[in-house]
């Protein structure tokens, strides 16, 4: 079983590495947020990563987020990663400081009125399916050309950036062209809106470091910090 001082050695060993990476390709390492997702891993695990230092979480059901945070000191801050289901926008808007998941224009919307509603300016980020695989959620390069008026439209969410979960691939070098295809779209869509997109939200424990050399603003580490994740596989009788 992984000890609880290893979730403050794995969070030490994963900043070493977002500055290394950063400083071998000229970023500013304290311009990239970690993003510890805490998603399945139980609230001592939170507890234990908070009291080594680290405030920001990411979670990727709401229900986890809803029963986690009344558990945890206040400062503790919450990212959304998953999808977000309509109806469950006013239980998680009050609770999170961020949701990178916005993948189409009617989610943005129901955001943007009940963001309005409770009166909040969401923050959220544009979830892309890069390469257009129909398992994974978010607009296509295409769509969000398309569609990006629209979301500008919706006059309480601060829209800051963008944010992919490129194919798997072991070999994160084979990753880096997709993180280069997000970071060259979301220069195109500054230009197409007019309006700054500053967050780049991409790298997962196996590839960070690939995406903080192209200029990750925000990566999302998990098992890097917590370990892995029961398996979602039953496991097969002995
Ligand atoms: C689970 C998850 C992560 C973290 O994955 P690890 O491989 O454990 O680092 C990052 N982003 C999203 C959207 C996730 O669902």
């Amino acid at each position: 079983m992984k000890g609880m001082s290893d979730i403050a050695a794995n969070l030490e060993s994963v900043r070493e590495r977002i500055r290394a990476a950063a400083l071998r390709s000229g970023h500013d390492a304290a311009a990239v947020e970690l993003l510890a997702v805490s998603k399945t891993h139980p609230v001592e695990s939170i507890q234990t990563a908070l009291n080594a230092g680290q405030f920001v979480f990411g979670e990727n059901r709401v229900q986890e987020i809803l029963i986690k945070q009344p558990q945890l000191p206040e400062k503790v801050r919450w990212h959304l990663i998953g999808p977000l289901q309509s109806n469950k926008v006013r239980k998680v808007l009050p609770l999170v400081e961020m949701i990178h998941s916005v993948d189409h224009l009617e989610i943005a919307r129901d955001i943007n009125r009940i963001g309005g509603e409770l009166g909040l300016h969401p923050r959220v980020l544009i979830e892309i399916n890069l390469a257009a695989e129909s398992s994974k959620h978010g607009f296509t390069p295409e769509k969000i050309r398309e569609q990006l008026e629209q979301l500008y439209a919706l006059d309480r969410l601060y829209i800051q950036g963008v944010m992919c979960i490129p194919p798997f691939d072991p070999m994160p070098e084979n990753t880096r062209p997709y993180f280069v295809k997000l970071r060259e779209l979301r220069d195109e869509l500054e230009k197409l809106g007019g309006a700054p997109l500053p967050q780049l939200s991409m790298g997962m424990s196996h590839d960070f470091e690939v995406a903080v050399e192209e200029g990750a603003t925000i990566v999302r580490v998990g098992s890097a910090i917590f370990g892995s994740r029961p398996s979602k596989e039953p496991t097969p009788p002995a």
